[in-house]
């Protein structure tokens, strides 16, 4: 049978992280706001309101491209998109077609044989669309709020070549940009969508297949469903001697397939030209340098440095700078356990292990944990337990004790009396008990079973509730059946 080479490109949309929308002074925070409240007739598209742009939204498209390695261009312009829809009141969407803001770039994966990139076309400009709410009485209505809100189309090379690849580029990408701050990546909202364009042809062929292109996958899940469905589709379809036909499908999440919609446009059908009211852009190096300087250092950076730490592996480094609140937060508290005198890398064992276990069990965020459990927290229990003031096992009762109450550490252990019971009145008393409760394991144990002593031992770890290091009660144990002897 033949086998078929898939090919996929995604475009996504971002919205940008603005206060106000992309070419007027309507508050872009929209999200819970009574409909048709944030609006003007600018974003309205009443006749004679002028745009004006929004320098924020263009300084974090700049921002994106110089993080995806992008190149900006200098001069750029806004186009209008023609279409009628009835979230659209103008009858076109300002938009970019020729010499879009960002050219080129790339988003890197890390694959099993190496770091892999995906290239990118362009990154543009443009608005977003009302929105269409189909009521219970049958008629459907439309909420202009998000109408004119900035978003960033993000378009890949068709250089996709697996749904799998395709979500991990999905997610790094969402990563980067909610990481710089330019976008909240918020996919619930609806801040962050995918659009996915896919092909298949047979292995050997040079020209591509078909292109059908799929819209609605509000998940990286769905988006990785999704194309695994139109490849079986497709496959399905050119093994029965058939064509794929050229068109827009729409991903149905509940029956886990896609329908079509549309046969594509050609982008002839949109008729672009430049919009009028708005002079082309020129963006000079001053404002890309101040977009530069202001971009922090990127997750595949800072994850190569905390992977370069003693003792962090590359699996707990990626963990750790998954965003970038964790990646501040291991920092701080990798700071504070060297200024008590401990190691980064104690700091990334709680913060991947209980921390992380904590964070999942209760369905909290970092931020507003770390306000109960300051990274100086964990510095000063790493410091307890490293003293040996503590053992592991109540460590980890403090550390969650820590973590849900904000006391501090240090506080838990006195108060509650959790420090370690040393060698001294209180082990002998529990080991004494220990032998004279356990005749048979005492008796195996002088018969030459010398194992019989881990029984033992862990009688009094119990009788200590954890309290006392598994060396401090063996050597109490053998001190009382030494005494006994004499
Ligand atoms: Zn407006
Ligand atoms: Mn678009």
């Amino acid at each position: 049978m033949t086998d078929y080479l898939v090919t996929i490109g995604l475009e996504v949309h971002a919205q940008i992280l603005t206060s106000s929308k992309m070419f007027c002074g309507c508050s872009a925070d929209y999200a819970d706001a009574a409909p048709n409240t944030h609006v003007c007739p600018t974003c309205l598209g009443l006749p004679g309101a002028l745009p004006v742009i929004n320098r924020r939204a263009i300084e974090h498209a700049i921002s994106t491209g110089l993080a995806l390695g992008s190149r900006i261009q200098h001069d750029t312009i806004i186009s209008r998109k023609n279409y009628f829809y009835a979230d659209l009141p103008s009858g076109y969407q300002r938009s970019q077609y020729d010499d879009p803001l960002c050219v080129g770039g790339w988003v890197e994966l890390d694959d099993a044989s190496g770091p892999r990139r995906i290239g990118l076309t362009r990154v543009h400009i443009e608005e977003d669309t009302g929105k269409l709410i189909h009521g219970d009485d049958g008629a459907s209505y439309v909420d202009f709020n998000r109408a004119g809100v900035p978003l960033m189309e993000i378009v890949s090379e068709p250089q996709i070549a697996s749904p799998d690849e395709a979500r991990r580029y999905f997610q790094k990408l969402r990563q980067i940009l909610v990481w710089i701050g330019v976008s909240t990546g918020d996919m619930e909202r609806g801040a962050l969508r995918c659009d996915a364009n896919i092909s298949l042809r047979p292995a050997g062929q040079r020209e591509f297949g078909a292109k059908v292109e799929i819209k609605n996958m509000n998940s990286f899940r769905a988006l990785e469903r999704a194309l695994q469905y139109e490849i079986e589709r497709q496959t399905a379809v050119l093994r029965a001697g058939m064509r794929v036909r050229q068109e827009t499908r729409g991903w149905d999440e509940a029956r886990g397939v896609t329908d079509a919609q549309r046969t594509k446009e050609g982008s002839a059908d949109y008729r672009y030209f430049p919009d009028p009211d708005i002079p082309p852009l020129r963006v000079d190096d001053t404002v890309i340098a101040e977009c530069s300087a202001r971009l922090p250092e990127l997750p595949d950076a800072r994850r190569a440095r905390f992977a370069a730490i003693a003792g962090v592996s590359a699996m707990d480094a990626e963990t750790l700078a998954a965003d970038r609140g964790r990646a501040d937060y291991f920092e701080a508290t990798a700071a504070a356990c060297e200024a008590s005198g401990a190691t980064p890398r104690d700091a990334a064992v709680w913060i991947t292990g209980e921390l992380l276990r904590l964070l999942n069990d209760t369905g909290e965020d970092l931020a507003s944990a770390a306000r109960r459990l300051p990274p100086t927290a964990i510095a000063e229990l790493v410091q307890l337990l490293g003293s040996g003031a503590i053992t592991r096992t109540t460590a980890k009762e403090v550390f969650e004790l820590a973590f849900r109450s904000g006391a501090a550490p240090r506080v838990i252990v006195e108060e509650r009396g959790l420090a370690v019971i040393g060698a001294g009145d209180v082990l002998a008393r529990l080991a004494r008990e220990a032998l004279a409760g356990n005749p048979k394991a005492v008796a195996e144990y002088r018969g030459g079973k010398l194992t019989a002593i881990k029984f033992l031992i862990g009688q009094v770890m119990k009788a200590t509730k954890g309290q006392a290091s598994p060396q401090a009660v063996q050597a109490a144990l053998e001190a009382e059946l030494q005494r006994l002897d004499a």
